[in-house]
């Protein structure tokens, strides 16, 4: 299912080239130690992820736009949809922002990668 869109390999954390495996050494992104280890290599099309020296440093651009609309969303959420007041709303995205740490940093990362390697039908035949 949407194999071969970038969004499958933003949400699924798979190489985005061959979307074969997954970039993370650990898949869950709740285990903490493991939240931003990253494979070296693609063992299946060979795509090195690090493209440059520091690559995924250029992932935090990402991650505050990622942040900013997961903190939006929990605000419209709370203040909006359950009425609650703006100091309810703070605390919910305070503890939004925490909990969904890890996903952000990862999806950040995912996005950032695919910006700059594309899906390549070929790569994922082999
Ligand atoms: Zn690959």
């Amino acid at each position: 299912m949407l194999k071969g869109t970038k969004i499958y390999s933003i949400f699924t954390g798979s190489c985005p080239k061959c979307h074969q495996e997954s970039m993370y050494k650990t898949k869950n992104p709740y285990v903490l130690s493991d939240v931003l280890k990253i494979n070296d290599k693609c063992s299946k099309c060979n795509l090195t992820y690090r493209l440059e020296p520091s690559f995924f440093y250029g992932s935090m651009y990402v991650s505050y736009g990622v942040g900013i609309a997961f903190a939006m969303t929990t605000f419209l959420l709370s203040y909006l949809g359950f009425e609650s007041s703006l100091m309810t709303a703070f605390i919910a995205i305070v503890v939004t922002m925490i909990v969904c740490g890890p996903i952000i940093m990862r999806l950040s990362r995912n996005i950032w990668i695919n910006m700059f390697v594309g899906y390549d039908k070929e790569a994922s035949n082999k």
